[in-house]
């Protein structure tokens, strides 16, 4: 049995396991291909304020904005659900990356970065340590030991516009199966002068980069950054399952966030479901380490912490994906009319519908 960890991957899943080993005492090292940590921006910085508080990081210097709710456009309807409270903050990805890093190395965890990772190199870490795959969606630890392979992806595109943001306290979030197919497009306001439109559609469906072109000559878009300049755009992708096993307890190896498709199928965020899997990973190996329990503690509680969230995630995605623009705009009709847009606003939760669920019939309940 080994007794210290190679972690692959410093994104925030790769970094939180690190900083957690480390303070558990155990000798980490972390690997990055990059040198600049979080760059470029390929991501978008959603986070409700709940699951950040359950990553224990110091994110506050990373918040550009809080968001407070979300419009909700389906079909030509729009609902609109807005708690009197902040719900979520918008994070500078860069900044947050760096927050994670500068908690892992005071714990005590080393890092190489600008360091790719290639199969040599991990056949040679995994003779000496516990090794952590947090390489992201294309994961080559998951892909060299066999842990089940990711089939279905998003594809997005995503940029940002310098214009003066009208109300920064709402996400738009546009619904269209014919725009966006299997995900949504969105634009969220990531200060009150930056305004950032994205998409993402079913990885069966083409051209993020064309989808995107067509999503801002919509009029709403359109209007909203008339005349306004375009930072740079990026493509990237999100996992939208989870592998098989996250846990191969022979050879020592688990998977941890993107690597692992520890993602919300409905809005692809997983900073929240990844960095909490990295300390229930961390966790178990300690365990592992420190008194020979087993790794498979880590499978075990991710399931049972997650597995509940994730089917509900995906089952609500299949759900609005399989209908179109008129049933879509019905759906959202009927719910207005149902009184969700107040429910919403005031027991949703954004990572976790089984608590919604709980609320919502407790709420029946007591009526
Ligand atoms: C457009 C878009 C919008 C998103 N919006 C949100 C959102 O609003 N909220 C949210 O919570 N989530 C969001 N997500 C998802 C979120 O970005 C990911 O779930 C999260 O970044 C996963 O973190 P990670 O550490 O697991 O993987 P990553 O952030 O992908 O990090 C993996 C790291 O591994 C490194 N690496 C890869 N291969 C190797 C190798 N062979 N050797 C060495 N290093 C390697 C990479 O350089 C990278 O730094 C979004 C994603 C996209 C694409």
């Amino acid at each position: 049995m080994h007794d210290n960890v190679s972690v692959i991957g410093a994104g925030t899943s790769g970094l939180i396991a690190a900083r957690d080993l480390a303070a558990a005492g155990i000798a980490t090292r972390v690997y990055d291909q990059k040198s600049r940590l979080g760059y470029p921006p390929k991501a978008s910085g959603i986070i409700s304020i709940n699951g950040l508080e359950s990553l224990g990081i110091g994110y506050r210097k990373a918040v550009t904005n809080e968001l407070f709710g979300a419009n909700i456009h389906a079909g030509g309807a729009v609902m609109k659900v807005m708690s009197r409270k902040p719900q979520a903050h918008v994070l500078d990805r860069e900044k947050l990356n760096l927050v994670c890093y500068e908690e892992a190395v005071s714990a005590g965890a080393k890092a190489e970065l600008g360091t790719k990772i290639n199969d040599d190199m991990l056949e040679e870490l995994h003779r000496s340590s516990v090794l952590v795959g947090a390489d992201g969606p294309l994961s080559a630890v998951a892909k060299h030991f066999s842990m089940g392979s990711i089939e279905r992806y998003t594809l997005t595109y995503k940029a940002e516009y310098n214009v003066s943001v009208e109300d920064p306290r709402a996400v738009d979030l546009y619904f269209d199966n014919s725009l966006a197919p299997k995900f949504f497009a969105w634009a969220c306001p990531n200060s009150k002068d930056v305004l950032e439109i994205g998409i993402g559609i079913d990885g069966r469906h083409g051209n993020s980069k064309a989808a995107f072109e067509k999503f801002v000559r919509m009029k709403d878009i359109a209007g909203r950054i008339a005349g306004a300049k375009m930072l740079d755009g990026y493509a990237s992708l999100i996992p939208m399952q989870t592998v098989r096993k996250v846990v191969d307890a022979k050879n020592e190896v688990v998977l941890v966030g993107d690597a692992a498709g520890q993602v919300k199928p409905t809005t692809g965020g997983g900073i929240v479901f990844g960095g909490n899997a990295a300390r229930m990973a961390a966790k178990a190996i300690a365990g592992y380490i420190n008194r020979g329990d087993g790794l498979g503690t880590y499978e075990k509680l991710f399931r049972k912490n997650f597995g509940l969230d994730i089917k509900l995630h995906s089952f609500l995605n299949m759900i609005y994906s399989s209908f179109d623009e008129r049933k879509l705009g019905f759906m959202i009709n009927a719910a207005k009319t149902l009184g969700f847009e107040s429910f919403f606003a005031n027991y949703g939760d954004m990572d976790r519908p089984s608590v919604m669920l709980k609320r919502f019939f407790l709420r029946g309940l007591a009526k």
